[in-house]
Protein backbone atom coordinates (compact mmCIF):
# COMPACT_ATOMS: atom_id res chain seq x y z
CA UNK A 1 0.00 0.00 0.00
CA UNK A 2 1.56 3.39 -1.13
CA UNK A 3 0.66 6.14 1.55
CA UNK A 4 2.41 9.38 2.39
CA UNK A 5 4.87 8.92 5.59
CA UNK A 6 2.44 11.26 7.24
CA UNK A 7 -0.05 9.00 7.33
CA UNK A 8 2.04 5.59 7.73
CA UNK A 9 3.16 7.04 10.89
CA UNK A 10 -0.40 8.44 12.21
CA UNK A 11 -2.44 5.87 10.76
CA UNK A 12 -0.16 3.43 13.20
CA UNK A 13 -1.82 4.46 16.28
CA UNK A 14 -5.36 5.58 14.70
CA UNK A 15 -6.01 2.72 11.80
CA UNK A 16 -7.03 5.27 9.60
CA UNK A 17 -7.16 9.39 9.28
CA UNK A 18 -9.49 11.70 9.68
CA UNK A 19 -9.12 15.45 10.39
CA UNK A 20 -11.95 17.52 11.17
CA UNK A 21 -14.35 15.41 9.04
CA UNK A 22 -11.51 15.32 6.06
CA UNK A 23 -9.47 12.20 5.04
CA UNK A 24 -6.44 12.76 4.12
CA UNK A 25 -5.34 11.16 0.96
CA UNK A 26 -2.52 9.03 0.00
CA UNK A 27 -0.54 11.85 -1.44
CA UNK A 28 0.22 15.07 -0.08
CA UNK A 29 0.12 16.89 -2.69
CA UNK A 30 -2.93 15.29 -4.98
CA UNK A 31 -5.16 12.90 -4.75
CA UNK A 32 -4.90 9.31 -6.77
CA UNK A 33 -8.78 9.51 -8.64
CA UNK A 34 -10.21 7.16 -10.80
CA UNK A 35 -13.19 7.05 -13.40
CA UNK A 36 -15.79 4.45 -13.25
CA UNK A 37 -17.64 4.32 -16.46
CA UNK A 38 -21.43 3.21 -16.43
CA UNK A 39 -21.10 0.39 -18.17
CA UNK A 40 -17.85 -0.44 -15.68
CA UNK A 41 -20.47 0.51 -12.82
CA UNK A 42 -23.65 -1.77 -14.35
CA UNK A 43 -21.44 -4.51 -14.86
CA UNK A 44 -20.11 -4.64 -10.84
CA UNK A 45 -20.83 -7.56 -8.32
CA UNK A 46 -20.17 -7.04 -4.41
CA UNK A 47 -17.30 -9.23 -5.25
CA UNK A 48 -15.94 -8.05 -8.31
CA UNK A 49 -16.25 -4.79 -6.73
CA UNK A 50 -14.05 -5.54 -3.75
CA UNK A 51 -11.26 -7.28 -5.64
CA UNK A 52 -10.85 -4.30 -8.17
CA UNK A 53 -10.84 -1.87 -5.19
CA UNK A 54 -8.22 -4.25 -3.83
CA UNK A 55 -5.82 -4.02 -7.21
CA UNK A 56 -5.86 -0.49 -7.19
CA UNK A 57 -5.40 0.32 -3.03
CA UNK A 58 -2.84 -1.92 -3.65
CA UNK A 59 -0.79 -0.05 -6.51
CA UNK A 60 -2.09 3.50 -6.67
CA UNK A 61 -3.80 3.93 -3.41
CA UNK A 62 -7.92 4.98 -4.11
CA UNK A 63 -8.69 8.60 -2.93
CA UNK A 64 -11.37 9.21 -4.96
CA UNK A 65 -13.75 7.82 -7.69
CA UNK A 66 -16.45 9.69 -10.02
CA UNK A 67 -19.07 6.99 -10.56
CA UNK A 68 -20.92 7.53 -13.60
CA UNK A 69 -24.46 7.38 -14.50
CA UNK A 70 -25.08 7.38 -17.83
CA UNK A 71 -22.84 6.76 -21.22
CA UNK A 72 -24.61 6.02 -24.53
CA UNK A 73 -27.04 3.20 -24.39
CA UNK A 74 -26.56 2.75 -20.49
CA UNK A 75 -27.86 3.95 -17.74
CA UNK A 76 -27.29 2.97 -14.49
CA UNK A 77 -30.21 2.25 -11.68
CA UNK A 78 -30.22 3.86 -8.27
CA UNK A 79 -29.77 0.27 -6.28
CA UNK A 80 -26.41 -0.77 -8.05
CA UNK A 81 -25.03 3.30 -7.81
CA UNK A 82 -25.93 2.88 -4.14
CA UNK A 83 -23.89 -0.09 -3.46
CA UNK A 84 -20.78 0.88 -5.44
CA UNK A 85 -21.06 4.13 -3.57
CA UNK A 86 -21.58 2.83 -0.42
CA UNK A 87 -19.04 -0.03 -0.51
CA UNK A 88 -16.35 2.56 -1.32
CA UNK A 89 -17.13 5.51 0.90
CA UNK A 90 -16.81 2.42 3.72
CA UNK A 91 -13.15 1.92 2.37
CA UNK A 92 -13.06 5.86 2.78
CA UNK A 93 -12.66 6.34 -0.43
CA UNK A 94 -14.87 9.91 -1.65
CA UNK A 95 -17.48 9.23 -4.20
CA UNK A 96 -18.29 11.99 -6.93
CA UNK A 97 -20.74 11.65 -9.70
CA UNK A 98 -19.72 11.35 -13.49
CA UNK A 99 -22.28 11.71 -16.94
CA UNK A 100 -20.80 10.84 -20.52
CA UNK A 101 -23.19 13.20 -22.51
CA UNK A 102 -23.83 10.26 -25.29
CA UNK A 103 -26.82 8.59 -26.23
CA UNK A 104 -28.08 6.72 -28.86
CA UNK A 105 -31.44 6.95 -30.56
CA UNK A 106 -34.18 6.51 -28.58
CA UNK A 107 -38.21 6.93 -28.63
CA UNK A 108 -39.52 10.31 -28.78
CA UNK A 109 -36.56 11.65 -29.87
CA UNK A 110 -35.88 12.49 -33.94
CA UNK A 111 -33.45 9.72 -35.14
CA UNK A 112 -30.92 9.14 -37.87
CA UNK A 113 -28.60 12.22 -37.14
CA UNK A 114 -25.35 12.40 -38.04
CA UNK A 115 -23.81 12.92 -34.08
CA UNK A 116 -20.25 12.31 -33.65
CA UNK A 117 -19.32 9.64 -31.00
CA UNK A 118 -23.70 9.10 -30.53
CA UNK A 119 -23.51 13.27 -28.65
CA UNK A 120 -26.84 14.98 -28.22
CA UNK A 121 -28.66 17.35 -30.34
CA UNK A 122 -29.46 19.83 -28.02
CA UNK A 123 -32.38 21.48 -30.64
CA UNK A 124 -34.21 18.23 -30.27
CA UNK A 125 -36.57 18.70 -27.05
CA UNK A 126 -36.79 14.86 -26.73
CA UNK A 127 -32.99 15.04 -26.33
CA UNK A 128 -32.70 18.05 -24.23
CA UNK A 129 -35.27 16.58 -21.91
CA UNK A 130 -33.54 13.50 -21.46
CA UNK A 131 -30.25 15.32 -20.36
CA UNK A 132 -31.54 17.53 -17.87
CA UNK A 133 -33.21 14.25 -16.54
CA UNK A 134 -29.84 12.47 -16.35
CA UNK A 135 -28.18 15.75 -14.54
CA UNK A 136 -31.56 15.40 -12.00
CA UNK A 137 -30.83 11.89 -11.09
CA UNK A 138 -27.29 12.52 -11.02
CA UNK A 139 -27.49 15.39 -8.64
CA UNK A 140 -29.43 13.68 -6.38
CA UNK A 141 -27.49 10.97 -5.60
CA UNK A 142 -24.03 12.99 -5.20
CA UNK A 143 -22.74 16.58 -4.14
CA UNK A 144 -20.26 16.36 -6.93
CA UNK A 145 -20.76 15.46 -10.65
CA UNK A 146 -18.56 15.74 -13.49
CA UNK A 147 -19.18 15.82 -17.62
CA UNK A 148 -17.02 13.81 -18.92
CA UNK A 149 -15.62 15.55 -22.32
CA UNK A 150 -18.30 14.47 -25.05
CA UNK A 151 -20.13 17.65 -23.85
CA UNK A 152 -19.56 18.89 -27.50
CA UNK A 153 -21.94 19.03 -30.42
CA UNK A 154 -21.49 18.90 -34.47
CA UNK A 155 -24.86 17.87 -34.62
CA UNK A 156 -25.60 19.79 -38.07
CA UNK A 157 -29.32 18.34 -38.65
CA UNK A 158 -32.21 20.28 -39.93
CA UNK A 159 -33.14 21.44 -37.32
CA UNK A 160 -30.12 22.50 -35.73
CA UNK A 161 -29.46 24.18 -39.11
CA UNK A 162 -32.82 26.07 -39.06
CA UNK A 163 -32.41 27.41 -35.48
CA UNK A 164 -28.75 28.38 -36.41
CA UNK A 165 -30.43 30.95 -39.09
CA UNK A 166 -27.98 33.51 -40.46
CA UNK A 167 -25.39 32.89 -37.46
CA UNK A 168 -21.99 30.81 -38.03
CA UNK A 169 -21.98 27.65 -36.77
CA UNK A 170 -19.27 28.83 -33.88
CA UNK A 171 -21.56 31.77 -33.11
CA UNK A 172 -24.85 29.27 -32.70
CA UNK A 173 -23.44 26.81 -31.03
CA UNK A 174 -21.62 28.99 -28.16
CA UNK A 175 -25.54 30.42 -27.85
CA UNK A 176 -27.11 26.92 -27.50
CA UNK A 177 -24.67 25.35 -25.43
CA UNK A 178 -25.06 27.96 -22.89
CA UNK A 179 -28.37 27.78 -23.25
CA UNK A 180 -27.96 24.30 -22.43
CA UNK A 181 -25.23 24.64 -20.10
CA UNK A 182 -27.48 26.66 -17.57
CA UNK A 183 -31.11 25.40 -18.30
CA UNK A 184 -30.38 21.58 -18.48
CA UNK A 185 -27.60 21.32 -16.56
CA UNK A 186 -26.89 23.02 -13.88
CA UNK A 187 -30.19 24.62 -12.90
CA UNK A 188 -32.04 21.89 -12.40
CA UNK A 189 -28.93 20.25 -11.31
CA UNK A 190 -29.04 22.66 -8.10
CA UNK A 191 -32.77 22.78 -8.15
CA UNK A 192 -32.38 18.82 -6.90
CA UNK A 193 -29.86 19.46 -5.03
CA UNK A 194 -28.43 22.67 -3.97
CA UNK A 195 -25.52 21.39 -2.45
CA UNK A 196 -24.07 20.01 -5.79
CA UNK A 197 -20.74 21.18 -7.45
CA UNK A 198 -21.30 21.06 -11.32
CA UNK A 199 -17.76 20.40 -12.79
CA UNK A 200 -17.26 20.18 -16.77
CA UNK A 201 -14.49 18.62 -17.78
CA UNK A 202 -12.42 20.33 -21.11
CA UNK A 203 -11.08 17.87 -23.55
CA UNK A 204 -7.56 18.22 -24.87
CA UNK A 205 -8.12 19.42 -27.96
CA UNK A 206 -8.52 23.51 -27.05
CA UNK A 207 -7.86 25.01 -30.20
CA UNK A 208 -11.20 23.39 -31.59
CA UNK A 209 -13.30 23.82 -28.59
CA UNK A 210 -15.13 27.00 -29.99
CA UNK A 211 -16.21 25.24 -33.28
CA UNK A 212 -18.32 22.74 -31.18
CA UNK A 213 -19.87 24.63 -28.15
CA UNK A 214 -16.87 24.33 -25.74
CA UNK A 215 -16.68 27.83 -24.37
CA UNK A 216 -14.78 28.18 -20.96
CA UNK A 217 -14.88 31.93 -21.54
CA UNK A 218 -18.44 31.75 -21.13
CA UNK A 219 -19.04 28.19 -19.06
CA UNK A 220 -16.98 29.42 -15.81
CA UNK A 221 -19.30 31.64 -15.13
CA UNK A 222 -22.13 28.56 -14.85
CA UNK A 223 -19.82 25.85 -13.90
CA UNK A 224 -18.93 25.53 -10.22
CA UNK A 225 -15.28 24.13 -11.65
CA UNK A 226 -13.37 22.31 -14.48
CA UNK A 227 -11.02 19.90 -14.77
CA UNK A 228 -8.54 19.32 -17.71
CA UNK A 229 -8.12 16.56 -20.06
CA UNK A 230 -4.19 15.94 -20.22
CA UNK A 231 -4.34 12.91 -22.23
CA UNK A 232 -1.61 12.91 -24.63
CA UNK A 233 -0.73 9.43 -25.76
CA UNK A 234 1.79 9.00 -28.18
CA UNK A 235 1.94 11.83 -30.19
CA UNK A 236 3.57 10.46 -33.69
CA UNK A 237 0.95 7.74 -33.85
CA UNK A 238 -2.16 9.20 -32.52
CA UNK A 239 -5.27 10.89 -34.33
CA UNK A 240 -4.88 13.93 -32.12
CA UNK A 241 -1.01 14.14 -32.52
CA UNK A 242 -0.32 16.59 -29.34
CA UNK A 243 2.81 17.01 -28.06
CA UNK A 244 3.65 15.18 -24.38
CA UNK A 245 3.75 19.27 -23.08
CA UNK A 246 0.30 19.71 -23.42
CA UNK A 247 -0.20 17.85 -19.64
CA UNK A 248 1.04 20.35 -18.60
CA UNK A 249 0.42 23.52 -20.30
CA UNK A 250 -2.98 22.70 -20.90
CA UNK A 251 -3.63 22.13 -16.91
CA UNK A 252 -1.84 25.65 -16.54
CA UNK A 253 -4.30 27.34 -19.26
CA UNK A 254 -7.33 26.09 -17.45
CA UNK A 255 -6.28 26.82 -14.16
CA UNK A 256 -5.32 30.82 -15.58
CA UNK A 257 -8.60 30.90 -17.02
CA UNK A 258 -10.64 29.28 -13.94
CA UNK A 259 -8.48 30.72 -11.43
CA UNK A 260 -8.89 28.13 -8.26
CA UNK A 261 -11.59 26.08 -9.67
CA UNK A 262 -9.62 23.59 -11.71
CA UNK A 263 -10.14 20.42 -10.02
CA UNK A 264 -7.19 18.41 -11.96
CA UNK A 265 -5.72 16.35 -14.77
CA UNK A 266 -7.42 13.38 -16.39
CA UNK A 267 -5.44 10.87 -18.64
CA UNK A 268 -5.70 7.02 -19.63
CA UNK A 269 -3.69 4.16 -21.14
CA UNK A 270 -5.22 4.62 -24.84
CA UNK A 271 -2.71 4.71 -27.33
CA UNK A 272 0.36 4.76 -25.12
CA UNK A 273 2.79 2.64 -26.73
CA UNK A 274 5.30 2.41 -23.70
CA UNK A 275 5.25 2.87 -20.39
CA UNK A 276 7.14 5.39 -19.76
CA UNK A 277 4.68 7.43 -22.20
CA UNK A 278 1.62 6.75 -19.69
CA UNK A 279 3.46 7.48 -16.60
CA UNK A 280 4.57 10.63 -18.01
CA UNK A 281 1.42 12.11 -18.65
CA UNK A 282 0.85 11.52 -14.94
CA UNK A 283 4.43 13.19 -14.00
CA UNK A 284 3.42 16.86 -15.96
CA UNK A 285 -0.29 16.96 -14.52
CA UNK A 286 1.22 16.52 -11.29
CA UNK A 287 3.93 19.13 -12.25
CA UNK A 288 1.27 21.35 -13.58
CA UNK A 289 -0.22 21.69 -9.81
CA UNK A 290 -3.15 19.53 -10.74
CA UNK A 291 -4.82 18.96 -7.61
CA UNK A 292 -6.03 15.46 -8.73
CA UNK A 293 -4.72 12.48 -10.84
CA UNK A 294 -7.74 11.02 -12.73
CA UNK A 295 -6.78 7.98 -13.78
CA UNK A 296 -9.00 6.50 -16.68
CA UNK A 297 -10.78 4.25 -16.48
CA UNK A 298 -11.10 1.78 -13.56
CA UNK A 299 -11.68 -2.01 -16.00
CA UNK A 300 -8.65 -0.82 -18.22
CA UNK A 301 -6.27 -0.48 -14.81
CA UNK A 302 -7.51 -3.70 -13.27
CA UNK A 303 -4.25 -5.78 -13.91
CA UNK A 304 -2.58 -3.73 -16.22
CA UNK A 305 1.39 -3.52 -15.77
CA UNK A 306 1.07 0.46 -16.30
CA UNK A 307 -0.88 0.75 -13.12
CA UNK A 308 2.60 -1.17 -10.71
CA UNK A 309 4.96 1.12 -12.43
CA UNK A 310 2.47 3.89 -11.71
CA UNK A 311 2.19 3.42 -8.48
CA UNK A 312 5.71 3.02 -7.75
CA UNK A 313 6.50 6.42 -9.53
CA UNK A 314 3.29 8.50 -7.27
CA UNK A 315 5.28 8.69 -4.39
CA UNK A 316 8.33 9.96 -6.03
CA UNK A 317 6.35 12.92 -7.98
CA UNK A 318 4.59 13.34 -4.44
CA UNK A 319 8.50 14.23 -2.95
CA UNK A 320 9.18 16.51 -6.20
CA UNK A 321 6.03 18.60 -5.52
CA UNK A 322 6.85 18.78 -1.91
CA UNK A 323 6.77 22.83 -1.21
CA UNK A 324 8.17 23.64 -4.72
CA UNK A 325 5.46 26.73 -5.29
CA UNK A 326 3.44 27.75 -7.68
CA UNK A 327 4.91 27.43 -11.59
CA UNK A 328 5.71 30.06 -13.21
CA UNK A 329 6.69 30.29 -16.90
CA UNK A 330 6.77 32.53 -19.94
CA UNK A 331 3.18 34.05 -20.27
CA UNK A 332 1.87 33.18 -23.75
CA UNK A 333 -1.22 34.40 -24.14
CA UNK A 334 -3.82 32.19 -25.68
CA UNK A 335 -7.36 33.83 -26.06
CA UNK A 336 -10.54 31.66 -25.34
CA UNK A 337 -12.08 30.61 -28.45
CA UNK A 338 -8.78 30.80 -30.77
CA UNK A 339 -6.53 29.06 -32.81
CA UNK A 340 -3.75 29.11 -34.76
CA UNK A 341 -0.25 27.62 -34.88
CA UNK A 342 -1.93 25.05 -32.62
CA UNK A 343 0.26 23.51 -30.03
CA UNK A 344 3.50 25.61 -30.48
CA UNK A 345 4.01 26.94 -27.66
CA UNK A 346 4.40 23.57 -26.35
CA UNK A 347 6.87 22.62 -28.73
CA UNK A 348 8.87 25.33 -27.22
CA UNK A 349 7.44 23.78 -23.71
CA UNK A 350 9.62 20.47 -25.50
CA UNK A 351 12.42 22.66 -25.90
CA UNK A 352 12.76 23.66 -22.45
CA UNK A 353 11.36 26.61 -22.38
CA UNK A 354 8.74 27.10 -19.52
CA UNK A 355 5.82 27.95 -20.42
CA UNK A 356 2.60 29.54 -18.97
CA UNK A 357 -0.37 29.23 -21.49
CA UNK A 358 -3.67 31.83 -20.48
CA UNK A 359 -6.11 33.05 -21.79
CA UNK A 360 -5.63 36.32 -20.03
CA UNK A 361 -3.19 39.09 -21.69
CA UNK A 362 -0.99 39.49 -18.75
CA UNK A 363 0.54 43.29 -18.63
CA UNK A 364 2.67 42.66 -15.93
CA UNK A 365 4.72 40.01 -16.82
CA UNK A 366 8.17 41.32 -18.11
CA UNK A 367 7.64 38.82 -21.52
CA UNK A 368 4.47 38.21 -23.33
CA UNK A 369 4.68 35.58 -25.75
CA UNK A 370 1.70 35.45 -28.64
CA UNK A 371 1.26 32.80 -31.87
CA UNK A 372 -0.91 32.98 -34.53
CA UNK A 373 -3.79 31.84 -31.71
CA UNK A 374 -3.05 35.50 -29.89
CA UNK A 375 -4.76 37.18 -33.18
CA UNK A 376 -8.74 36.01 -32.31
CA UNK A 377 -8.21 39.07 -29.56
CA UNK A 378 -9.44 41.69 -32.02
CA UNK A 379 -8.14 44.22 -29.59
CA UNK A 380 -4.54 42.17 -29.28
CA UNK A 381 -2.34 44.93 -31.59
CA UNK A 382 -3.76 47.62 -29.14
CA UNK A 383 -2.62 45.62 -26.48
CA UNK A 384 0.39 45.19 -27.69
CA UNK A 385 1.12 48.68 -28.44
CA UNK A 386 0.02 49.86 -24.96
CA UNK A 387 2.40 46.59 -23.43
CA UNK A 388 5.81 47.22 -25.55
CA UNK A 389 5.34 51.29 -25.04
CA UNK A 390 5.47 51.07 -21.46
CA UNK A 391 8.52 48.47 -21.27
CA UNK A 392 6.97 45.32 -22.17
CA UNK A 393 8.93 42.51 -24.04
CA UNK A 394 6.64 41.03 -26.28
CA UNK A 395 7.67 37.96 -28.94
CA UNK A 396 5.56 37.18 -31.57
CA UNK A 397 5.90 34.55 -34.17
CA UNK A 398 6.02 34.90 -38.23
CA UNK A 399 2.42 33.21 -38.18
CA UNK A 400 0.88 36.36 -35.77
CA UNK A 401 2.91 38.96 -38.51
CA UNK A 402 1.29 37.08 -41.03
CA UNK A 403 -2.23 37.79 -39.38
CA UNK A 404 -1.84 40.87 -38.04
CA UNK A 405 1.09 42.39 -40.13
CA UNK A 406 -1.14 45.57 -41.48
CA UNK A 407 -1.74 46.45 -37.93
CA UNK A 408 1.13 46.16 -36.22
CA UNK A 409 3.24 48.29 -39.58
CA UNK A 410 0.02 50.84 -39.06
CA UNK A 411 0.25 51.53 -35.74
CA UNK A 412 4.43 51.95 -36.12
CA UNK A 413 5.41 48.48 -33.96
CA UNK A 414 7.53 47.10 -37.10
CA UNK A 415 7.69 47.85 -40.78
CA UNK A 416 8.75 43.65 -41.23
CA UNK A 417 6.65 41.83 -43.89
CA UNK A 418 7.12 38.12 -44.71
CA UNK A 419 8.21 37.52 -48.64
CA UNK A 420 5.02 35.19 -50.35
CA UNK A 421 7.84 32.27 -50.76
CA UNK A 422 9.70 30.45 -48.13
CA UNK A 423 13.49 29.71 -47.91
CA UNK A 424 15.98 27.06 -47.21
CA UNK A 425 18.08 27.04 -44.54
CA UNK A 426 21.39 25.50 -43.70
CA UNK A 427 23.49 27.81 -41.92
CA UNK A 428 22.75 30.10 -39.06
CA UNK A 429 24.51 33.17 -38.24
CA UNK A 430 24.16 34.52 -34.46
CA UNK A 431 24.80 37.92 -35.25
CA UNK A 432 26.51 39.61 -32.75
CA UNK A 433 28.74 37.03 -31.59
CA UNK A 434 31.93 37.54 -33.46
CA UNK A 435 32.20 33.48 -34.23
CA UNK A 436 28.65 32.60 -34.14
CA UNK A 437 28.38 30.29 -37.08
CA UNK A 438 26.60 26.67 -37.76
CA UNK A 439 27.03 25.43 -41.59
CA UNK A 440 25.41 22.57 -43.56
CA UNK A 441 22.78 21.57 -41.43
CA UNK A 442 20.13 19.89 -42.65
CA UNK A 443 17.81 21.96 -44.33
CA UNK A 444 14.41 23.20 -42.87
CA UNK A 445 11.92 25.92 -44.52
CA UNK A 446 11.73 28.82 -42.64
CA UNK A 447 9.33 32.08 -44.00
CA UNK A 448 10.92 34.86 -44.97
CA UNK A 449 11.03 38.22 -42.50
CA UNK A 450 11.90 40.60 -44.86
CA UNK A 451 12.93 43.88 -42.86
CA UNK A 452 14.53 47.33 -42.56
CA UNK A 453 18.00 46.79 -42.35
CA UNK A 454 19.57 48.89 -39.05
CA UNK A 455 15.58 50.02 -38.65
CA UNK A 456 15.05 46.29 -36.96
CA UNK A 457 18.36 44.45 -36.20
CA UNK A 458 18.71 40.88 -36.82
CA UNK A 459 19.99 38.39 -33.90
CA UNK A 460 19.68 35.30 -35.82
CA UNK A 461 20.26 35.01 -39.57
CA UNK A 462 19.44 31.81 -41.45
CA UNK A 463 20.51 30.84 -45.25
CA UNK A 464 22.04 28.70 -47.42
CA UNK A 465 24.25 29.94 -50.58
CA UNK A 466 24.82 33.75 -50.96
CA UNK A 467 21.42 34.31 -49.42
CA UNK A 468 20.02 34.47 -45.91
CA UNK A 469 17.49 36.57 -43.92
CA UNK A 470 16.55 37.19 -40.17
CA UNK A 471 15.00 34.31 -37.77
CA UNK A 472 15.14 36.24 -35.02
CA UNK A 473 14.44 40.08 -35.08
CA UNK A 474 14.30 43.17 -32.92
CA UNK A 475 12.18 45.91 -32.96
CA UNK A 476 12.46 49.12 -30.30
CA UNK A 477 8.91 51.09 -29.37
CA UNK A 478 8.67 53.28 -26.33
CA UNK A 479 10.60 52.07 -23.74
CA UNK A 480 10.13 47.77 -24.91
CA UNK A 481 10.64 45.58 -27.70
CA UNK A 482 9.08 43.65 -29.96
CA UNK A 483 10.77 40.06 -31.14
CA UNK A 484 9.81 38.26 -34.20
CA UNK A 485 10.73 34.87 -33.92
CA UNK A 486 10.69 32.79 -37.61
CA UNK A 487 9.10 29.49 -36.95
CA UNK A 488 9.95 26.51 -39.57
CA UNK A 489 7.25 25.92 -42.52
CA UNK A 490 6.77 22.74 -40.43
CA UNK A 491 6.52 23.24 -36.78
CA UNK A 492 7.76 19.78 -36.09
CA UNK A 493 11.77 21.18 -37.71
CA UNK A 494 12.11 23.20 -34.63
CA UNK A 495 13.65 20.53 -32.68
CA UNK A 496 16.41 20.50 -35.57
CA UNK A 497 17.37 23.81 -35.44
CA UNK A 498 20.91 24.18 -34.18
CA UNK A 499 21.45 24.25 -30.40
CA UNK A 500 23.64 27.42 -30.21
CA UNK A 501 20.43 28.90 -32.63
CA UNK A 502 17.57 27.40 -31.17
CA UNK A 503 19.24 29.02 -27.69
CA UNK A 504 19.23 32.86 -29.50
CA UNK A 505 15.20 31.91 -29.67
CA UNK A 506 15.45 30.44 -25.63
CA UNK A 507 17.20 34.20 -24.94
CA UNK A 508 14.42 35.95 -26.59
CA UNK A 509 11.90 34.37 -24.58
CA UNK A 510 13.17 33.59 -21.45
CA UNK A 511 16.20 36.16 -20.91
CA UNK A 512 19.58 35.11 -19.56
CA UNK A 513 18.19 32.44 -17.53
CA UNK A 514 17.42 29.20 -19.90
CA UNK A 515 18.35 25.78 -20.44
CA UNK A 516 20.21 24.26 -23.55
CA UNK A 517 19.43 21.03 -24.86
CA UNK A 518 16.25 19.24 -26.71
CA UNK A 519 13.96 16.50 -25.54
CA UNK A 520 13.48 17.79 -22.15
CA UNK A 521 11.04 19.81 -20.19
CA UNK A 522 11.63 22.83 -17.58
CA UNK A 523 9.56 23.19 -14.88
CA UNK A 524 10.02 26.55 -13.08
CA UNK A 525 8.28 27.58 -9.83
CA UNK A 526 8.37 30.72 -7.96
CA UNK A 527 9.99 28.89 -5.39
CA UNK A 528 13.12 29.09 -7.22
CA UNK A 529 13.65 25.21 -7.86
CA UNK A 530 13.22 23.58 -10.75
CA UNK A 531 12.85 20.18 -12.79
CA UNK A 532 13.99 18.65 -15.58
CA UNK A 533 12.28 15.92 -17.42
CA UNK A 534 13.47 14.14 -20.31
CA UNK A 535 11.53 12.50 -22.36
CA UNK A 536 11.35 8.69 -23.21
CA UNK A 537 11.32 9.01 -27.11
CA UNK A 538 13.21 9.30 -29.88
CA UNK A 539 17.15 9.78 -29.42
CA UNK A 540 16.43 7.49 -26.73
CA UNK A 541 20.24 8.09 -24.33
CA UNK A 542 21.15 10.19 -22.20
CA UNK A 543 22.23 14.12 -22.99
CA UNK A 544 23.72 17.32 -21.43
CA UNK A 545 21.39 19.93 -20.79
CA UNK A 546 22.96 23.40 -19.51
CA UNK A 547 21.84 25.73 -17.58
CA UNK A 548 22.83 29.40 -17.74
CA UNK A 549 21.86 31.69 -15.55
CA UNK A 550 23.40 35.69 -15.00
CA UNK A 551 23.46 35.29 -11.44
CA UNK A 552 26.64 34.45 -9.59
CA UNK A 553 25.86 30.61 -8.46
CA UNK A 554 28.36 28.20 -6.98
CA UNK A 555 26.36 25.18 -7.91
CA UNK A 556 23.59 23.64 -9.16
CA UNK A 557 21.86 21.64 -6.44
CA UNK A 558 20.17 18.08 -6.79
CA UNK A 559 17.63 19.07 -4.18
CA UNK A 560 16.17 14.71 -3.17
CA UNK A 561 20.11 14.01 -3.13
CA UNK A 562 22.01 17.28 -2.25
CA UNK A 563 24.47 16.43 -4.67
CA UNK A 564 26.19 19.32 -6.50
CA UNK A 565 27.29 20.42 -9.37
CA UNK A 566 29.66 23.59 -9.81
CA UNK A 567 28.67 26.37 -11.88
CA UNK A 568 31.24 27.69 -13.98
CA UNK A 569 31.78 31.03 -15.50
CA UNK A 570 30.53 31.92 -19.42
CA UNK A 571 31.01 34.50 -21.80
CA UNK A 572 30.05 34.86 -25.15
CA UNK A 573 29.37 37.64 -27.43
CA UNK A 574 25.97 40.09 -27.81
CA UNK A 575 25.32 42.68 -30.42
CA UNK A 576 28.96 42.61 -30.25
CA UNK A 577 29.69 43.36 -26.59
CA UNK A 578 31.03 40.54 -24.20
CA UNK A 579 28.35 38.87 -21.36
CA UNK A 580 29.39 36.85 -18.85
CA UNK A 581 27.46 34.24 -16.90
CA UNK A 582 26.99 30.87 -15.18
CA UNK A 583 26.46 27.43 -16.38
CA UNK A 584 26.10 24.13 -15.12
CA UNK A 585 26.05 21.14 -16.94
CA UNK A 586 24.12 17.74 -15.95
CA UNK A 587 23.27 14.58 -17.80
CA UNK A 588 19.65 14.17 -18.40
CA UNK A 589 18.36 10.56 -18.42
CA UNK A 590 15.17 9.50 -20.02
CA UNK A 591 12.40 8.79 -18.81
CA UNK A 592 14.40 10.36 -14.83
CA UNK A 593 12.67 13.98 -13.10
CA UNK A 594 15.38 15.96 -10.97
CA UNK A 595 14.49 18.53 -8.73
CA UNK A 596 16.96 21.28 -8.83
CA UNK A 597 17.97 24.72 -7.06
CA UNK A 598 21.15 27.23 -7.49
CA UNK A 599 23.51 27.69 -4.63
ZN1 LIG B 1 -29.27 18.73 -34.37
Amino acid sequence: MIRCTHRIEVSLFYGYLYFGGYKMGHFKNFKTVVYIPAQVAKGFTADKLASDYDFLEKYIGLDKVYLETHRGDTDVDKEQLLMVKGFLESKGVEVSGGITTTINDFKGAEGGKQRLFETFCYTDPAMRNRFKEICEFTASLFDEVILDDFYFTNCTCERCIREKGNDDWVTFRRRLMKDVSENCCVKPAKAVNPKVKMVIKYPNWRESYHFTGYVPGVQKDIFDATYTGTETRSPQYTDQHLPEYLSYSLVRHMENAWPGRNGGGWFDTYQCWSMDRYIEQAYLTAFSGAKELMHFQWSDLIENPFVAAMGLQLSKIDNMMEGIGKPVGVSTYIPFDSCGENHLEMRFGMLGVPVETTPVFDTKASTVFLTESACADSDIVKKLEAYVLEGGKAVITTGFLNKAGDELRAAGLTEAYLAEYPAKVTRYQVTGDFAGYEEHKSPILFPVICHGNNNAWSLLNGGDGDVHAPLVLRNSYGKGRLYILAIPTAHGELYNIPESAMDVYKRVLCGQEYASGKNFSMFTYDSGEFILYRYVKSDLHTERVTIHTSKPIEALVDVETGTEFKAEKEFRFEDFKRYEGYKVTVISTPGRFVKYRFK
